[in-house]
């Protein structure tokens, strides 16, 4: 039986990927490193907290000392764990520098040293800033435009490094953006979802004509596990997106209109310093060499993770009331 270290797994796609996998195999083990930062929740896995092929461990990934001790009993490494906000990111650089860099240094370097099959680097199509004309391909130079996507792209690029240079066996996946269940409200889709059931504004930044290639989490998850097990692609890169672009304002329109909202409820709001105008990624590479595709359309999968929202007030109700808070005032109070 193998045993999987999965990073981060507490957080939005982490803790549905540990789902899936445990879902899907029985003969699995996951080992979840997590170092409990504010987007971490334990309500995210409380169903798996008993199951007995999963493990919990408290710890931070730029910490040799929380990373060594699980290394050699584990078989491959999915690492999500990062500090994901790219707003956080414009007030506070360094633990975005901290984890998404030095982090994925400490991991690599801990793998180099062990035996492991695979090494999964969770990067971003971030890395690529503005997507331009065309959406992005793998071959892209990379402009990242938020110390977010800066450091997403070191530690995206010192995992080829160590591929090239240590033959570790890397394999590195860069994402558009992901909605779904149990995302922090922090981040759009589900700060407008529960704005919008709160009767509060939506706050759109400028002209909200800023547009994104959307994919429900459950598609990315199966993404993942293929390019975990997929024989022969040790250093390649793979994009993972659907196609499915939508501008903010779309985005925002579409969720008061399910939740039956008045579109006033839309409030422009000053833009983003370096704010990406076009994330697009073309997925052809992984659909053409390992089949996958996405199978939930933004039609489909939008109005299902609004019922989630609707039917799970408790769990964001917590989160709203707690540090998330001060975030808020201070994101949004004079804007
Ligand atoms: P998230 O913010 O919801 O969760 C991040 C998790 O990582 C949290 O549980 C947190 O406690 C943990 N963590 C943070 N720093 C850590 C550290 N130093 N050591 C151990 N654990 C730590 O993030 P998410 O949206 O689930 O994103 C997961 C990964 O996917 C990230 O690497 C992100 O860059 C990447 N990604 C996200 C998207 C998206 O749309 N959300 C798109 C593409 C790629």
């Amino acid at each position: 039986m193998e045993t999987w270290l999965i990073t981060g797994g507490l957080g939005f796609i982490g803790s549905h990927f540990i789902r899936h996998l445990l879902g899907q195999n029985s003969d699995l083990r996951v080992i979840n490193l997590d170092k409990i930062t504010y987007a971490a929740n334990r309500e995210n896995l409380s169903d798996l907290a008993e199951h007995p092929h999963y493990e919990f461990h408290q710890g931070d990934i730029a910490d040799p000392k929380d990373v060594r001790p699980l290394i050699g009993r584990v078989d491959l490494i999915v690492n999500f764990a990062a500090e994901t906000h790219v707003d956080r990111s414009i007030g506070d650089p360094a633990s975005f520098i901290q984890t998404d860099m030095l982090g994925v240094h400490v991991l690599l370097e801990a793998a180099r040293e062990s035996s492991i099959r695979r090494f999964v680097q969770v990067s971003t199509d971030e890395v690529y800033g503005e997507a331009g004309q065309k959406p992005s391909t793998e071959e892209d130079p990379f402009m990242p435009k938020s110390p977010y996507a800066a450091s997403k792209a070191g530690g995206d690029r010192l995992a080829f490094a160590y591929f090239a240079t240590y033959g570790t066996p890397v394999v590195i996946t860069r994402c558009s953006n992901n909605y779904g269940s149990f995302q922090y409200p922090e981040k759009m889709i589900p700060l407008f979802i529960t704005n919008a059931m709160e009767d509060k504004p939506l706050p759109v930044y400028g002209d909200g004509l800023n547009s994104r290639d959307w994919i429900h989490v459950e598609d990315h998850c199966r993404a993942l596990e293929l390019l975990a097990q997929a024989p022969g692609i040790e250093g390649e890169t793979f994009n993972i997106g659907t196609g499915e672009e939508r501008t903010i304002l779309e985005m925002a329109r579409a969720i008061l209109k399910t939740l039956e909202k008045p579109e006033d409820l839309i409030q422009s709001v000053t833009d983003r310093p370096g704010h990406v105008r076009r994330h697009a990624v073309a997925a052809k590479k992984i659909e053409r060499e390992l089949g996958w595709s996405p199978k939930v359309t933004l039609k489909e999968g939008l109005p299902k993770t609004i019922r989630w929202y609707v039917e799970n007030p408790g769990w964001w109700r917590r989160i709203r009331d707690g540090e998330f808070r001060a975030y808020y005032q201070r994101m949004y109070a004079n804007r």
